[in-house]
């Protein structure tokens, strides 16, 4: 946001669903960090902002937008998984935006499943009290196999036990997962996993990103060795096929919004499944063998 007197500690990165949000930073990059696929936040050593700076961040954005006349709706919490954070110190951060922010302002973060089980219920109710409304979860895969190839940290059944521990407390989960993130190798379990997994964690919306070898990474590495990527065919297949496989009790808003992905596509879930899978279908028809997605420019 242009003007904001806020120095951030760069490289910042938020949900596409949240680009018109004020983004605070109440930690400093991933306290997993090991993600083999990530380049996120290697050049940042994960740390817990002192709660004081964090507090000012709040007032001086706040004041900003008191002098222009216009507060955002949402406030994202940074970096790669906030939730990680002192509860006493994002109720505080909570508290500061209530108080300073018009009261309906949404209040999101990143989560690992780890933040998520760490907390008590007690702990994320409170959160969920003071204005924590939603956490993104980037799960990637349902299946264990690729989860632990991936360095990912945590297996199918934290992330289940996590997201519904968040949605108990009235915190919605906005699940994110990764095409071709197995590979040619573990395509069927990724798919099949995939679809168990958020099937019974029927999160509030769910977004798919396509896995790129970027450059510096282990899985990049992995690639040259010879692991075997998707084709654009191949993951559009795995689309199709994770859509088809999924079941869910309440209504999910679907999405492949990512600057990742070749072909977006959403709708609700389950209500727009068939005429998701006829245009998933279509585009599987018309898309040629063997080519690949584009190479990543940037993530
Ligand atoms: S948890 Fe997320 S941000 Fe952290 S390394 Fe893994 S993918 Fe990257």
């Amino acid at each position: 946001m242009f003007g904001l007197p806020i120095k951030y500690h760069e490289p910042v990165f938020r949900p596409p669903s949240e680009g018109r949000s004020l983004l605070i930073q109440q930690t400093i990059g991933c306290s997993n960090n090991m993600c083999t696929y990530c380049n996120m936040y290697r050049s940042k050593e994960y740390m817990e902002r002192e709660e004081k700076d964090v507090l000012m961040d709040i007032e001086n954005a706040a004041n900003y937008f008191q002098r222009i006349g216009h507060f955002p709706s949402k406030v994202f919490l940074c970096d790669g998984d906030a939730l990680g954070a002192k509860t006493e110190n994002l109720l505080s951060s909570l508290s500061a935006i209530r108080e300073k922010f018009p009261e309906k302002t949404r209040v999101g973060v990143y989560a690992t499943a780890e933040n998520m089980l760490e907390k008590s219920m007690d702990e994320l109710v409170q959160l969920s009290d003071n204005g924590l409304k939603i956490a993104y979860l980037g799960m990637e895969s349902g299946c264990d196999k690729v989860l632990h190839l991936t360095v990912k940290g945590n297996n199918a059944r934290d992330m289940i036990e996590g997201c519904h521990k968040l949605k108990e407390a009235g915190i919605e989960v906005s699940i994110i997962c990764m095409l071709g993130l197995g590979g040619k190798k573990f395509t069927k379990s990724h798919v099949e996993e995939t679809a168990r997994v958020l099937s019974e964690i029927s999160p509030a919306y769910l977004s798919f990103l396509t896995t790129m070898a970027i450059e510096g990474t282990p899985y990049h590495r992995m690639v040259s060795r010879g692991f075997e990527m998707l084709t654009v065919k191949e993951l559009l297949i795995e689309l199709h096929d994770i859509i088809e496989g999924c079941d869910f009790k309440d209504k999910v808003l679907f999405r492949t919004n990512h600057v990742s992905n070749m072909y977006p596509i959403g709708g609700e879930l389950n209500r727009d499944k068939e005429i998701i899978m006829q245009t998933l279908k279509k585009w599987i028809q018309e898309t040629p063998e063997g080519t690949y997605p584009p190479k990543p420019s940037h993530m």
